[in-house]
This record gives C-alpha cells, sequence and structure tokens, in this order.
C-alpha cells in the first residue's frame, strides 16, 4: 500500500457567543481535516485540534514539508513515518522571543499530529478494524463528562445549574468546570452550586487553566475537598508547570490532572516521572500523533497514572478504550461551544447514561459530512 494523495482541509466555525475560560476567551472552533488516499483505494479522513493564530502555517507545514515527504510512502510504515517527520528540516523563521521557541515546536508537532491521526485512520480501515482494537482493545464503553462551567459576564452562577441539567439531558455522568478566573471565595461558590444542583454522584472536576500560584492552587484544593471533586486540573501557572503541580498535588491530596499544554513526549515523561500528576491529559493533536501518544500512555501505564484526554474526544475516545487506565471522556453537552462535534461526523457518538460508546466502524468509526466541510472551509 502506497500514499498517494495527502490533503489538509482547515475549517473554521465562528460561535454563537464568547467561551470565557480560567485564562483565555474561545470565540470559534478551529480544526484541520486531513484526508489521505491511498493506491489501494483506502481513504484515512480524519479532523482534529482547535488552532487559531497558527492553523496557516500548521497547513504551510504539511503541504510543504510533509506531503512530499510522506507520498509514495507505506501508510503500515507509521513509526518510520513519524520518526522521519519529527527530525524533517522544517524552516519556520527565525527563532522567537520565546526561550524554547515553544510555538514553532507546537507547529510542527500539530502538522505532525493531523497527518500521523489520519495516517492511524488509514490502517484501522485496512485492517477492518476500530482504532481502538488496532491499538489492542481494552472495553467498548468509556465515563463520559462534559467541559463546561464557562464563566458569566456578569458573575453570576444562576447559569450553572441549568448546565448540570443539560449535562444530565445529554446522558453525561458530570461537568468540567472552569475556576481561576475569579477570586477563590467566588469559585468556590461556583463549585457548590455545580455539587448542590447535581447532587452527590454527580462528577465534579475542576479546571484552572493555568490560572493559580502554588500557593492559591494548594487554598483552593484545601477549601474544596470537602465538595468532592474527582480533580484539579492544570491549577499552576504556565512557568511552574512540574514542581508546582507536584506541591500542589502533594499539599492537598486531590488528583491532579496535566499535561494539555505539552508538545512532546519527553515533556509528558518529566511530568510522569517527577511525581506531578495524577493523571495525564495529553492532546494527541499537540503531541505528534497516535504514534507518539502510544509511548506516552504506556510510560503512564507504569506509573499507574490515569490516562485522561484533551478535547476532541472523537480521537481520544479510541485511545482510552485501548488502554487499562483509560480515564473520562470529555465532550461539550453544550452544542454552542463545539458545534463541529455534533456536524461534522455523519452520526456523531452515542452517549447514554454517562457512557460514551467508541463508535465500532474501521479506523475512528466516524465519516465525515462533506457538506460540513465545504461550508466551513477556511
Ligand atoms: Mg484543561
Amino acid at each position: 500500500m502506497k500514499i498517494v494523495d495527502l490533503q489538509p482541509i482547515p475549517l473554521v466555525l465562528p460561535l454563537p457567543e464568547a467561551f470565557l475560560g480560567g485564562t483565555y476567551v474561545i470565540k470559534a472552533r478551529n480544526t484541520l481535516v486531513v484526508r489521505v488516499v491511498t493506491d489501494d483505494g483506502v481513504v484515512g479522513e480524519t479532523y482534529g485540534g482547535d488552532e487559531d493564530l497558527y492553523q496557516d502555517e500548521i497547513v504551510r507545514v504539511i503541504t510543504d514539508y510533509l506531503r512530499p515527504m510522506l507520498l509514495g510512502q507505506d501508510p503500515f510504515m507509521v513509526e518510520a513515518l513519524n520518526e522521519t517527520m519529527c527530525s524533517l528540516p522544517i524552516d519556520l523563521g527565525n527563532r522567537g522571543l520565546h526561550a524554547l521557541d515553544l510555538a514553532r515546536h507546537a507547529i510542527r508537532m500539530q502538522a505532525i499530529a493531523a497527518v500521523d491521526i489520519a495516517l492511524w485512520d488509514v490502517l484501522g480501515k485496512a485492517a477492518g478494524q476500530p482504532l481502538y482494537k488496532l491499538l489492542g482493545g481494552f472495553r467498548e464503553t468509556l465515563p463520559v463528562i462534559s467541559i463546561g462551567g464557562y464563566y458569566s459576564k456578569d458573575g453570576s452562577t444562576t447559569a450553572l445549574a441549568d448546565e448540570v441539567a443539560e449535562c444530565k439531558a445529554r446522558g453525561v455522568a458530570g461537568l468540567k468546570m472552569k475556576v481561576g478566573r475569579a477570586t477563590l471565595t467566588h469559585d468556590l461558590e461556583r463549585v457548590r452550586v455545580v455539587r448542590e444542583a447535581g447532587g452527590p454522584d454527580f462528577v465534579i472536576a475542576c479546571d484552572a487553566n493555568q490560572g493559580w500560584s502554588v500557593a492559591d492552587g494548594i487554598a483552593f484544593g484545601r477549601a474544596v475537598a470537602p465538595l468532592n471533586i474527582a480533580w484539579l486540573e492544570e491549577p499552576v501557572a504556565w512557568y511552574d508547570c512540574v514542581e508546582g503541580l507536584r506541591r500542589v498535588r502533594e499539599a492537598t491530596g486531590l488528583r491532579v490532572t496535566s499535561g494539555q499544554g505539552e508538545v512532546s513526549r519527553q515533556g509528558m515523561r518529566d511530568l510522569i516521572v517527577r511525581g506531578a500528576v495524577d493523571i495525564i491529559n495529553t492532546d494527541v493533536t499537540m503531541v505528534g500523533g497516535i504514534t507518539q501518544w502510544r509511548k506516552i500512555a504506556g510510560l503512564a501505564e507504569c506509573f499507574d497514572l490515569t490516562i485522561g484526554h484533551h478535547e476532541e474526544p472523537q480521537v481520544a475516545a479510541h485511545l482510552l478504550a485501548s488502554s487499562p487506565r483509560g480515564g473520562y471522556v470529555e465532550i461539550f453537552a453544550n452544542r454552542k461551544r463545539d458545534p463541529l462535534w455534533y456536524e461534522l461526523p455523519e452520526h456523531p457518538p452515542r452517549i447514554a447514561g454517562g457512557l460514551y460508546h467508541v463508535p465500532q466502524g474501521p479506523g475512528l468509526g466516524l465519516p465525515l459530512n462533506q457538506e460540513v466541510i465545504t461550508r466551513c472551509r477556511k
């Protein structure tokens, strides 16, 4: 089997309202479709990533560097292809102000990830197996929660109870809510509102989006503990994301989640071996794709960590379902926050009774709606 064509197709869909997280605002859903055509008729077609600033650069890396390298290659040699993509000389201009040039590295790794995930879709389709079974299947369903609990513009908490009701109506088991933007007192009150609305069995996680100092992370973690949260995500600012997380984890006894900001398996390695996290939420669309994800997951399993994920559940569910340590799948129960998850697949995955049913078709098992691709094409 040989790759005869590879096309990146950037999509953007403005959201009907802005969503305020711990440290950011989301106004549009961006993503990247990658279509891989092979000489025996198998076509991989996946989507993932939510990059606004650097989307054009990611497309350029795929078009100018990765595509020429991949044409004529055997997609089943995916380890070799990923290794070559990681070491390929790619000109991304002068080095930036950031000491680690992180944006440039992230552009490369997102481009590789988009291609790599589409290659794995090809492998699943060629084998006639859903991706999670190709990776070594562990289970067909996963517990699922919603990402939400964004901040209202007027600071009120009244919408939170409605959001809990929406989660229950959608059949998800809980809510991962935003903290880190307001005062600690107000954030605690917001969690209290969700606990009261959801009841004792409703799963609550808190995501600060790197919004706090270590001291604030510890203070919030100790205060929120009686409200029984499943985990505290990215409690510490970007410059202290290994040692600082470890300190919060040890001081609060809470399960700490991080990893979504890392773009390399080596960054994930450091989180794992230095005791910074209980749950790693790798973003497979950021770290170089499924080929890199497998190495991270293997190391995390050796340390008995839970394997979470960051966004793009259409890919992540297969990955979590292939691991004995797979945790919650996360979706957006509010359709306005991620309209593409509902519209882009011809048939979105089934969610019911707090469980996400992993699609059983070959590859990702999610044929994409071509009308939506045409309509949202950048
Ligand atoms: Mg997060």
